[in-house]
């Protein structure tokens, strides 16, 4: 089976976060694509500075690679305060975020990377020091414990979830504010891609750039990160500039999928295609089916399937496309006609 790119492995080396942080855009005006955000946030965050406030909890959600840490960092920026940054997995312990909590300067931004994954002390804890700025510490041990009342410097709490169907309603109604970050369009990241090139000094022309654009599945961590591998074969097989036949000579070598899907999102469409005739299916059935969790599928995975039209959203589950079926090979016709 040919495989796509695995999308949760790009950004695993302290090499690959370099490079990534390299290219992230710092202002709102560098920030391409998602424009009702953009607009939003932008307009609150002028408002709370101008009143000299902190800004209201913001909660990004949408897929990997999409610009979640990027926005969180450009919102403190913005603001002109400090960032800190941390992960739900990270936090295990209440002591923990209150030590970060403490070392806030007034209307700092907390970045709270995975927020899903929160253990429920340190999320039960996170409620009074957002709603309040208030938290309950212990002092001391033994029969002399007793628990004091902090009041923190206000803040901001930036929460960012791939997969917000798994927050509790208490923590989600903590946020004033909350961005869906989408699938980008091919235009975008064209655009994503010329500017990461030009930061980077390499020659790109437009043809090249469209070309990876159209494989990077709508995702600009993926559009950077072919980027840097074409620029290698650029580099050693080429003449160091990107041009459109050594993009798709180095894109043909790294085996990118023409639409630039990953290996998972294959597997979605030949399992609804070859196990269950092209569907319909329900969600949990194709779950089990590709062993990935059906919140995952359906927040992560089915939006770019969908956005791109490989499957379609049914009254009685999911059915691939015309496009999906012409994807892997398969004769779309065929399958309908053997209903006669
Ligand atoms: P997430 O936190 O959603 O997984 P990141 O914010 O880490 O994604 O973004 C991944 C990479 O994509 C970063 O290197 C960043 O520079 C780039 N990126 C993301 N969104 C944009 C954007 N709208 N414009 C330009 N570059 C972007």
């Amino acid at each position: 089976m040919e495989e796509g790119l695995n999308v949760r492995n790009l950004a695993a080396t302290p090499e690959d976060r370099d490079y990534e942080n390299k290219l992230r855009p710092v202002t709102f005006d560098e920030f391409k694509g998602q424009r009702k955000i953009i607009e939003n946030i932008s307009v609150f965050v002028q408002a709370t500075r101008q009143r000299g406030e902190a800004l209201d909890h913001v909660l990004l959600h949408g897929p990997p690679g999409l610009g979640k840490t990027t926005l969180a960092r450009i919102v403190a920026n913005e603001l002109d305060v400090n960032i800190k940054s941390t992960s739900g997995p990270v936090l295990d312990k209440p002591g923990d975020l209150a030590g970060l909590l403490t070392s806030l300067q007034p209307n700092d931004v907390l970045f709270i990377d995975e927020i899903h994954r929160l253990s429920p002390v340190v999320e039960e804890y996170l409620y009074s020091a957002m709603e309040d700025y208030k938290i309950d510490i212990m002092i001391d041990k033994g029969p002399s414990a007793r628990s004091v009342r902090l009041t923190l410097n206000p803040f901001t709490l930036v929460g960012a979830t791939t997969r917000s169907g798994l927050l509790t309603s208490p923590l989600r109604a903590r946020f004033g504010i909350t961005l869906h970050l989408q699938y980008y369009d091919k235009k975008i990241i064209k655009k994503i891609i010329l500017r990461s090139a030009e930061i980077l000094d390499v020659n790109i022309n437009n043809d090249a750039a469209g070309e990876i654009a159209g494989r990077s599945r709508g995702t600009p961590r993926i559009a950077n990160a072919l980027l840097r591998r074409v620029r290698d074969f650029a580099q050693v097989k080429g003449s160091g500039s990107i041009d459109l036949s050594i993009t798709k000579y180095a894109l043909k070598a790294l085996n990118i999928d023409s639409y630039g899907l990953d290996e998972m999102d294959n597997k979605i469409i030949r399992t609804i295609i070859e196990k269950f005739s092209g569907g319909p299916v329900g969600l949990n059935t194709i779950a089990t089916a590709v062993s990935e969790d059906p919140g995952t599928l359906e927040e992560v995975y089915e939006p770019f399937l969908i956005k791109e039209g490989f499957l379609k959203r049914t009254p009685r589950g999911r059915e691939a496309t015309e496009i999906a079926y012409n994807h892997i090979g398969k004769d779309y016709y065929r399958k309908t006609s053997t209903l006669f």
